[in-house]
Protein backbone atom coordinates (compact mmCIF):
# COMPACT_ATOMS: atom_id res chain seq x y z
CA UNK A 1 0.00 0.00 0.00
CA UNK A 2 1.81 3.75 -0.88
CA UNK A 3 1.58 5.70 2.25
CA UNK A 4 1.53 9.65 1.50
CA UNK A 5 4.74 10.98 2.43
CA UNK A 6 4.66 13.49 5.51
CA UNK A 7 4.96 17.23 3.97
CA UNK A 8 6.46 19.53 6.50
CA UNK A 9 4.82 23.25 6.92
CA UNK A 10 6.54 24.62 4.11
CA UNK A 11 6.37 22.31 1.77
CA UNK A 12 2.96 22.61 2.12
CA UNK A 13 2.79 26.23 1.97
CA UNK A 14 4.53 25.73 -1.22
CA UNK A 15 2.11 23.33 -2.74
CA UNK A 16 -0.85 25.54 -1.75
CA UNK A 17 1.33 29.13 -3.27
CA UNK A 18 1.73 26.71 -6.76
CA UNK A 19 -2.29 25.08 -7.36
CA UNK A 20 -3.96 28.82 -6.54
CA UNK A 21 -1.43 31.01 -8.30
CA UNK A 22 -1.94 34.84 -7.72
CA UNK A 23 -4.92 33.93 -4.56
CA UNK A 24 -2.97 35.87 -1.89
CA UNK A 25 -5.69 35.82 0.45
CA UNK A 26 -6.98 32.45 0.14
CA UNK A 27 -2.92 31.66 0.44
CA UNK A 28 -2.82 33.94 3.43
CA UNK A 29 -5.95 32.10 5.58
CA UNK A 30 -4.62 28.72 4.96
CA UNK A 31 -0.98 30.13 5.88
CA UNK A 32 -2.47 31.33 9.08
CA UNK A 33 -4.53 27.87 9.68
CA UNK A 34 -1.93 25.26 8.78
CA UNK A 35 0.92 27.08 11.24
CA UNK A 36 -1.41 25.98 13.76
CA UNK A 37 -2.82 22.38 12.47
CA UNK A 38 0.63 20.88 11.42
CA UNK A 39 2.17 21.39 15.12
CA UNK A 40 -1.64 19.59 16.22
CA UNK A 41 -1.87 16.86 13.99
CA UNK A 42 2.46 16.13 14.29
CA UNK A 43 1.56 12.75 16.44
CA UNK A 44 -1.72 11.96 14.74
CA UNK A 45 -1.29 9.72 12.02
CA UNK A 46 -4.61 9.69 10.65
CA UNK A 47 -4.60 12.98 10.07
CA UNK A 48 -1.47 12.95 7.74
CA UNK A 49 -2.00 9.89 5.61
CA UNK A 50 -5.80 10.93 5.00
CA UNK A 51 -4.55 14.40 3.58
CA UNK A 52 -7.41 16.35 6.05
CA UNK A 53 -6.41 19.87 5.42
CA UNK A 54 -4.76 19.32 2.20
CA UNK A 55 -8.80 18.20 1.31
CA UNK A 56 -10.18 21.16 3.20
CA UNK A 57 -8.00 23.44 1.67
CA UNK A 58 -9.46 22.49 -1.69
CA UNK A 59 -12.82 24.05 -2.52
CA UNK A 60 -15.20 21.01 -2.80
CA UNK A 61 -16.35 22.86 -5.73
CA UNK A 62 -16.49 26.29 -7.27
CA UNK A 63 -19.44 27.31 -9.55
CA UNK A 64 -18.85 30.38 -11.36
CA UNK A 65 -21.39 31.95 -13.55
CA UNK A 66 -22.49 35.39 -15.77
CA UNK A 67 -24.70 37.47 -14.22
CA UNK A 68 -26.27 40.01 -16.63
CA UNK A 69 -28.79 42.83 -15.67
CA UNK A 70 -30.38 45.90 -17.49
CA UNK A 71 -29.07 49.53 -15.66
CA UNK A 72 -31.74 52.11 -15.54
CA UNK A 73 -30.49 53.46 -18.46
CA UNK A 74 -31.26 50.09 -21.23
CA UNK A 75 -27.63 49.11 -20.35
CA UNK A 76 -26.92 45.50 -20.45
CA UNK A 77 -24.33 45.06 -17.78
CA UNK A 78 -22.49 42.04 -17.47
CA UNK A 79 -20.66 40.78 -13.67
CA UNK A 80 -18.94 37.82 -12.55
CA UNK A 81 -20.45 35.84 -9.87
CA UNK A 82 -19.09 32.67 -7.88
CA UNK A 83 -20.32 30.36 -4.86
CA UNK A 84 -17.64 28.13 -3.46
CA UNK A 85 -18.87 25.19 -1.86
CA UNK A 86 -15.69 24.27 0.54
CA UNK A 87 -16.40 21.66 2.65
CA UNK A 88 -19.95 19.62 3.83
CA UNK A 89 -18.37 17.39 6.37
CA UNK A 90 -20.83 18.57 8.76
CA UNK A 91 -23.59 20.19 7.01
CA UNK A 92 -25.24 21.58 4.63
CA UNK A 93 -22.71 24.20 3.10
CA UNK A 94 -23.16 27.69 4.85
CA UNK A 95 -21.89 31.51 4.47
CA UNK A 96 -22.87 34.70 2.71
CA UNK A 97 -22.96 36.41 -0.26
CA UNK A 98 -20.72 39.23 -1.01
CA UNK A 99 -21.43 41.87 -3.57
CA UNK A 100 -18.56 44.58 -3.68
CA UNK A 101 -15.99 45.63 -6.56
CA UNK A 102 -13.16 43.93 -4.59
CA UNK A 103 -14.95 40.27 -4.47
CA UNK A 104 -12.30 37.77 -6.45
CA UNK A 105 -12.56 34.40 -6.95
CA UNK A 106 -9.32 34.30 -3.97
CA UNK A 107 -11.52 36.49 -1.91
CA UNK A 108 -14.43 33.97 -2.31
CA UNK A 109 -12.25 30.92 -1.53
CA UNK A 110 -10.56 32.24 1.97
CA UNK A 111 -13.96 33.38 2.86
CA UNK A 112 -15.45 29.73 2.27
CA UNK A 113 -12.35 28.04 3.73
CA UNK A 114 -12.62 30.64 7.19
CA UNK A 115 -16.17 29.42 7.32
CA UNK A 116 -15.27 26.03 6.98
CA UNK A 117 -13.70 26.39 10.66
CA UNK A 118 -15.99 29.16 11.68
CA UNK A 119 -18.89 27.29 11.29
CA UNK A 120 -18.02 23.93 13.03
CA UNK A 121 -16.66 26.03 16.20
CA UNK A 122 -20.67 27.34 16.79
CA UNK A 123 -21.44 23.67 17.69
CA UNK A 124 -24.28 23.76 14.91
CA UNK A 125 -24.54 21.29 12.23
CA UNK A 126 -22.98 23.64 9.14
CA UNK A 127 -20.43 23.04 6.25
CA UNK A 128 -18.73 25.80 4.82
CA UNK A 129 -19.30 28.16 2.10
CA UNK A 130 -18.97 31.78 0.03
CA UNK A 131 -20.49 33.29 -2.93
CA UNK A 132 -20.46 36.31 -4.11
CA UNK A 133 -20.13 38.90 -7.67
CA UNK A 134 -17.75 42.32 -8.24
CA UNK A 135 -20.89 43.96 -8.02
CA UNK A 136 -20.99 47.61 -6.50
CA UNK A 137 -23.73 48.26 -4.82
CA UNK A 138 -23.07 51.99 -3.51
CA UNK A 139 -25.01 54.64 -5.94
CA UNK A 140 -27.46 52.29 -7.86
CA UNK A 141 -31.14 52.45 -7.37
CA UNK A 142 -33.43 50.24 -5.83
CA UNK A 143 -34.53 48.54 -9.29
CA UNK A 144 -31.07 47.90 -10.12
CA UNK A 145 -30.13 45.92 -7.22
CA UNK A 146 -33.32 44.31 -7.74
CA UNK A 147 -32.22 43.42 -10.98
CA UNK A 148 -29.30 42.58 -10.25
CA UNK A 149 -30.17 40.24 -7.13
CA UNK A 150 -32.55 38.41 -9.65
CA UNK A 151 -30.00 37.61 -12.35
CA UNK A 152 -28.05 36.28 -9.40
CA UNK A 153 -30.17 33.98 -8.30
CA UNK A 154 -31.73 32.95 -11.44
CA UNK A 155 -27.98 31.26 -12.16
CA UNK A 156 -28.07 30.40 -8.21
CA UNK A 157 -30.91 28.61 -7.34
CA UNK A 158 -29.77 25.09 -8.92
CA UNK A 159 -26.74 25.19 -6.44
CA UNK A 160 -28.35 25.72 -3.36
CA UNK A 161 -31.25 24.59 -0.98
CA UNK A 162 -32.13 23.97 2.51
CA UNK A 163 -30.14 20.86 3.01
CA UNK A 164 -27.80 21.69 0.27
CA UNK A 165 -26.33 25.08 0.89
CA UNK A 166 -28.13 27.67 2.42
CA UNK A 167 -26.34 31.62 1.82
CA UNK A 168 -27.11 34.67 4.23
CA UNK A 169 -25.67 38.08 3.77
CA UNK A 170 -22.07 39.47 3.91
CA UNK A 171 -20.86 42.96 2.44
CA UNK A 172 -23.23 44.51 0.49
CA UNK A 173 -26.00 42.08 0.91
CA UNK A 174 -28.44 42.93 3.69
CA UNK A 175 -32.13 42.41 4.22
CA UNK A 176 -32.94 44.14 1.02
CA UNK A 177 -30.94 41.46 -1.09
CA UNK A 178 -31.78 39.22 0.63
CA UNK A 179 -35.38 39.84 0.21
CA UNK A 180 -35.21 39.95 -3.38
CA UNK A 181 -33.39 36.58 -3.79
CA UNK A 182 -35.89 34.97 -1.71
CA UNK A 183 -38.30 35.77 -3.76
CA UNK A 184 -36.72 35.11 -7.18
CA UNK A 185 -35.78 31.78 -5.58
CA UNK A 186 -39.27 31.11 -4.66
CA UNK A 187 -40.57 32.38 -8.17
CA UNK A 188 -38.57 29.98 -9.61
CA UNK A 189 -38.93 26.68 -7.73
CA UNK A 190 -42.54 27.08 -6.19
CA UNK A 191 -40.95 26.48 -2.66
CA UNK A 192 -40.65 27.99 0.56
CA UNK A 193 -37.49 26.83 2.38
CA UNK A 194 -35.23 27.98 4.75
CA UNK A 195 -32.67 28.32 1.36
CA UNK A 196 -31.52 31.67 2.52
CA UNK A 197 -31.03 33.53 6.10
CA UNK A 198 -30.96 36.84 7.26
CA UNK A 199 -34.67 36.80 5.89
CA UNK A 200 -37.22 39.13 6.42
CA UNK A 201 -39.03 38.44 9.70
CA UNK A 202 -42.40 38.18 7.85
CA UNK A 203 -41.05 35.72 5.92
CA UNK A 204 -39.20 33.41 8.04
CA UNK A 205 -36.08 35.45 9.25
CA UNK A 206 -35.09 35.12 13.33
CA UNK A 207 -35.11 37.86 15.51
CA UNK A 208 -31.72 38.83 16.79
CA UNK A 209 -30.22 38.15 13.18
CA UNK A 210 -28.93 41.75 12.21
CA UNK A 211 -27.80 42.47 15.89
CA UNK A 212 -26.00 38.67 16.15
CA UNK A 213 -22.68 39.65 14.99
CA UNK A 214 -21.81 42.87 16.24
CA UNK A 215 -23.09 41.82 19.44
CA UNK A 216 -21.47 37.97 19.26
CA UNK A 217 -17.83 39.82 18.52
CA UNK A 218 -18.93 42.31 22.18
CA UNK A 219 -20.13 38.99 23.98
CA UNK A 220 -16.48 37.08 23.02
CA UNK A 221 -14.19 40.29 24.00
CA UNK A 222 -16.49 40.15 27.18
CA UNK A 223 -15.67 36.43 27.53
CA UNK A 224 -11.96 37.31 26.83
CA UNK A 225 -11.48 40.35 29.80
CA UNK A 226 -13.14 37.91 32.01
CA UNK A 227 -9.81 35.69 32.33
CA UNK A 228 -8.34 38.82 33.28
CA UNK A 229 -11.14 39.75 35.45
CA UNK A 230 -11.41 43.09 34.18
CA UNK A 231 -14.73 44.24 32.17
CA UNK A 232 -15.98 46.54 29.52
CA UNK A 233 -17.08 49.54 32.13
CA UNK A 234 -14.70 52.53 31.48
CA UNK A 235 -12.65 51.08 28.60
CA UNK A 236 -12.31 53.15 25.20
CA UNK A 237 -13.14 51.11 22.22
CA UNK A 238 -11.83 51.75 18.45
CA UNK A 239 -13.87 50.17 15.65
CA UNK A 240 -13.49 50.22 12.10
CA UNK A 241 -16.56 49.77 9.91
CA UNK A 242 -19.96 51.75 10.00
CA UNK A 243 -22.49 48.68 9.06
CA UNK A 244 -24.33 45.72 10.30
CA UNK A 245 -21.44 44.78 12.27
CA UNK A 246 -19.58 47.72 13.23
CA UNK A 247 -23.00 49.29 14.46
CA UNK A 248 -24.28 46.76 16.55
CA UNK A 249 -20.83 46.00 18.15
CA UNK A 250 -20.74 49.85 18.86
CA UNK A 251 -24.23 49.25 19.99
CA UNK A 252 -23.22 46.39 22.78
CA UNK A 253 -20.02 47.87 23.34
CA UNK A 254 -21.37 51.11 24.58
CA UNK A 255 -24.44 49.07 27.06
CA UNK A 256 -21.45 47.16 28.33
CA UNK A 257 -20.16 50.63 29.98
CA UNK A 258 -17.50 51.16 26.96
CA UNK A 259 -16.68 53.98 25.02
CA UNK A 260 -16.83 53.98 21.45
CA UNK A 261 -14.76 56.70 19.85
CA UNK A 262 -14.51 55.32 15.99
CA UNK A 263 -16.24 54.50 13.23
CA UNK A 264 -15.14 54.10 9.38
CA UNK A 265 -16.04 53.71 5.62
CA UNK A 266 -14.46 53.41 2.66
CA UNK A 267 -13.61 57.19 2.56
CA UNK A 268 -12.21 57.66 6.06
CA UNK A 269 -12.90 57.73 10.14
CA UNK A 270 -14.90 59.46 12.55
CA UNK A 271 -12.95 60.52 16.08
CA UNK A 272 -15.34 61.48 18.63
CA UNK A 273 -13.83 62.01 21.64
CA UNK A 274 -17.07 62.15 23.81
CA UNK A 275 -18.25 59.00 22.81
CA UNK A 276 -20.19 57.75 20.32
CA UNK A 277 -23.68 56.37 21.84
CA UNK A 278 -26.58 54.86 21.11
CA UNK A 279 -28.57 58.07 19.78
CA UNK A 280 -25.19 59.00 17.70
CA UNK A 281 -24.94 55.30 16.82
CA UNK A 282 -28.32 55.17 15.46
CA UNK A 283 -28.26 57.79 13.30
CA UNK A 284 -25.46 55.82 11.74
CA UNK A 285 -27.30 53.45 11.05
CA UNK A 286 -30.15 55.27 9.70
CA UNK A 287 -27.80 57.41 7.68
CA UNK A 288 -26.04 54.49 6.24
CA UNK A 289 -28.31 51.65 5.81
CA UNK A 290 -31.17 53.78 4.60
CA UNK A 291 -30.22 56.83 3.56
CA UNK A 292 -27.10 55.11 1.98
CA UNK A 293 -25.05 58.13 3.00
CA UNK A 294 -21.53 58.77 3.55
CA UNK A 295 -19.68 58.96 7.54
CA UNK A 296 -17.83 62.09 5.88
CA UNK A 297 -21.56 63.89 7.13
CA UNK A 298 -21.26 62.45 10.66
CA UNK A 299 -19.47 65.94 11.74
CA UNK A 300 -22.10 68.16 9.84
CA UNK A 301 -24.53 66.14 12.76
CA UNK A 302 -21.97 65.99 15.49
CA UNK A 303 -19.62 69.24 15.46
CA UNK A 304 -17.59 67.99 18.14
CA UNK A 305 -15.95 65.05 16.30
CA UNK A 306 -13.18 65.23 13.15
CA UNK A 307 -13.48 63.27 10.13
CA UNK A 308 -10.18 62.09 8.76
CA UNK A 309 -10.24 61.31 5.14
CA UNK A 310 -8.64 58.32 3.73
CA UNK A 311 -7.31 56.93 6.71
CA UNK A 312 -7.55 53.71 9.59
CA UNK A 313 -8.63 54.40 13.52
CA UNK A 314 -5.98 52.32 14.32
CA UNK A 315 -4.00 55.24 15.37
CA UNK A 316 -6.31 56.42 17.62
CA UNK A 317 -5.45 55.30 21.77
CA UNK A 318 -7.94 52.99 23.07
CA UNK A 319 -7.75 50.11 25.32
CA UNK A 320 -9.85 47.43 22.53
CA UNK A 321 -10.32 47.27 19.48
CA UNK A 322 -13.47 45.85 17.13
CA UNK A 323 -11.86 45.79 13.30
CA UNK A 324 -15.73 45.17 11.88
CA UNK A 325 -15.06 46.41 8.01
CA UNK A 326 -13.27 44.06 5.87
CA UNK A 327 -10.21 41.70 4.97
CA UNK A 328 -6.33 43.25 5.81
CA UNK A 329 -7.69 46.56 7.30
CA UNK A 330 -5.32 46.28 9.95
CA UNK A 331 -1.83 45.57 8.85
CA UNK A 332 1.23 44.92 11.01
CA UNK A 333 2.46 48.92 11.74
CA UNK A 334 -0.86 49.14 12.65
CA UNK A 335 -0.75 46.18 15.08
CA UNK A 336 2.08 47.72 16.58
CA UNK A 337 0.88 50.96 17.39
CA UNK A 338 -2.22 49.71 19.17
CA UNK A 339 -0.10 47.16 20.96
CA UNK A 340 2.57 50.08 22.05
CA UNK A 341 -0.58 52.94 22.95
CA UNK A 342 -1.97 50.58 25.42
CA UNK A 343 -4.62 48.57 23.43
CA UNK A 344 -4.58 45.31 25.52
CA UNK A 345 -7.60 43.34 23.42
CA UNK A 346 -8.98 42.82 20.02
CA UNK A 347 -12.11 41.29 18.75
CA UNK A 348 -12.76 40.73 14.71
CA UNK A 349 -15.88 41.61 13.99
CA UNK A 350 -14.49 41.01 10.40
CA UNK A 351 -12.91 38.03 8.79
CA UNK A 352 -9.41 38.33 8.45
CA UNK A 353 -9.07 41.97 9.28
CA UNK A 354 -5.41 41.57 10.46
CA UNK A 355 -2.65 40.66 8.12
CA UNK A 356 -0.34 37.74 8.85
CA UNK A 357 2.25 39.86 10.06
CA UNK A 358 0.09 41.80 12.70
CA UNK A 359 -1.36 38.40 13.59
CA UNK A 360 2.03 37.47 14.87
CA UNK A 361 2.33 41.38 16.69
CA UNK A 362 -0.87 40.56 18.73
CA UNK A 363 0.75 37.12 19.43
CA UNK A 364 4.34 37.87 20.36
CA UNK A 365 2.83 41.13 22.77
CA UNK A 366 0.92 38.03 24.45
CA UNK A 367 -2.49 40.83 24.52
CA UNK A 368 -6.25 39.10 24.07
CA UNK A 369 -6.33 38.40 20.18
CA UNK A 370 -9.52 36.76 18.93
CA UNK A 371 -9.77 35.90 15.22
CA UNK A 372 -12.82 36.66 13.49
CA UNK A 373 -13.25 32.69 12.53
CA UNK A 374 -14.29 32.44 16.46
CA UNK A 375 -14.91 35.88 17.22
CA UNK A 376 -17.62 37.25 14.71
CA UNK A 377 -19.68 33.68 14.46
CA UNK A 378 -22.52 34.46 16.43
CA UNK A 379 -23.79 35.85 12.93
CA UNK A 380 -23.56 32.31 11.27
CA UNK A 381 -24.70 30.80 14.59
CA UNK A 382 -28.25 33.14 14.74
CA UNK A 383 -28.45 32.09 11.00
CA UNK A 384 -28.18 28.44 12.07
CA UNK A 385 -30.97 29.11 14.27
CA UNK A 386 -33.04 30.61 11.71
CA UNK A 387 -33.03 27.24 9.78
CA UNK A 388 -33.86 25.50 12.65
CA UNK A 389 -36.93 27.66 13.27
CA UNK A 390 -37.29 27.36 9.68
CA UNK A 391 -37.16 23.61 9.64
CA UNK A 392 -39.63 23.69 12.62
CA UNK A 393 -41.89 26.19 10.64
CA UNK A 394 -41.65 28.36 13.72
CA UNK A 395 -40.20 31.90 14.97
CA UNK A 396 -38.94 31.46 18.54
CA UNK A 397 -38.70 34.64 20.82
CA UNK A 398 -36.06 37.15 21.46
CA UNK A 399 -35.25 36.13 24.90
CA UNK A 400 -34.46 32.69 23.93
CA UNK A 401 -32.75 33.74 21.07
CA UNK A 402 -30.80 36.30 22.83
CA UNK A 403 -29.68 33.35 25.31
CA UNK A 404 -28.48 30.98 22.94
CA UNK A 405 -26.60 33.54 21.69
CA UNK A 406 -24.56 34.22 24.53
CA UNK A 407 -24.56 30.26 25.47
CA UNK A 408 -23.06 29.72 21.60
CA UNK A 409 -20.25 32.84 22.40
CA UNK A 410 -19.21 31.35 25.74
CA UNK A 411 -18.87 27.83 24.14
CA UNK A 412 -16.83 29.40 21.38
CA UNK A 413 -14.34 31.28 24.00
CA UNK A 414 -14.11 27.45 26.25
CA UNK A 415 -12.95 25.88 23.09
CA UNK A 416 -10.36 28.33 22.50
CA UNK A 417 -9.31 27.79 25.74
CA UNK A 418 -9.46 24.13 25.52
CA UNK A 419 -7.06 24.27 22.32
CA UNK A 420 -5.30 27.27 22.68
CA UNK A 421 -4.13 27.89 26.66
CA UNK A 422 -0.25 27.84 26.28
CA UNK A 423 0.59 29.11 30.39
CA UNK A 424 -1.63 30.30 33.26
CA UNK A 425 -1.78 33.84 31.82
CA UNK A 426 -1.84 33.70 27.84
CA UNK A 427 -4.33 32.12 25.63
CA UNK A 428 -3.74 31.77 21.93
CA UNK A 429 -7.11 32.65 20.99
CA UNK A 430 -6.13 31.40 17.00
CA UNK A 431 -4.43 28.63 17.87
CA UNK A 432 -7.69 27.57 20.03
CA UNK A 433 -9.90 28.09 17.25
CA UNK A 434 -8.07 26.68 14.91
CA UNK A 435 -7.55 23.11 16.55
CA UNK A 436 -11.18 23.50 17.78
CA UNK A 437 -12.79 24.02 14.25
CA UNK A 438 -10.27 21.67 12.53
CA UNK A 439 -10.79 18.66 14.87
CA UNK A 440 -14.48 18.66 14.40
CA UNK A 441 -14.36 18.48 10.56
CA UNK A 442 -11.25 16.34 10.14
CA UNK A 443 -12.89 13.44 12.83
CA UNK A 444 -16.59 13.73 10.31
CA UNK A 445 -13.82 13.17 7.38
CA UNK A 446 -12.26 10.50 8.97
CA UNK A 447 -15.51 9.01 9.68
CA UNK A 448 -16.52 9.13 5.93
CA UNK A 449 -13.32 7.79 4.13
CA UNK A 450 -11.71 8.99 1.41
N1 LIG B 1 -21.38 36.53 6.29
C1 LIG B 1 -21.44 36.12 7.66
C2 LIG B 1 -20.14 35.49 8.07
O1 LIG B 1 -19.10 35.88 7.59
C3 LIG B 1 -22.67 35.30 7.99
C4 LIG B 1 -22.87 34.07 7.17
C5 LIG B 1 -24.20 33.38 7.41
O2 LIG B 1 -25.00 33.83 8.20
O3 LIG B 1 -24.40 32.35 6.76
O4 LIG B 1 -20.06 34.62 8.90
Amino acid sequence: MAVTDHVDLPTFIEGVKKRNPGQDEFVQAVQEVAEDIFEFIEDKEAYHSQQILRRIAEPDRIISFRVCWEDDAGNVRVQRGWRVQNNNAIGPYKGGIRFHPSVTESVLKFLAFEQTFKNALTGLPMGGGKGGANFNPKGKSDREVMRFCQSFMTELYRHVGADVDVPAGDIGVGAREIGYMFGQYKRITNQFTGVLTGKGLEFGGSLIRPEATGYGATYFLQNMLTTRNRDLAGLVAVISGSGNVATHAAEKVTQLGGKVVTLSDSGGFVHDPDGIGLEKINWVKHHKTHTRGRLSDYVKQYPGASFHEGKTPWGVPCDVALPCATQNELLAEDARTLVKNGCFAVSEGANMPTDLEGVHVFKDARILYAPGKAANAGGVAVSGLEMSQNSERRQWKEAELQQLLLDIMAGIHESCLRYGRESDDYVDYVKGANIAGFKKVADAMLAYGV
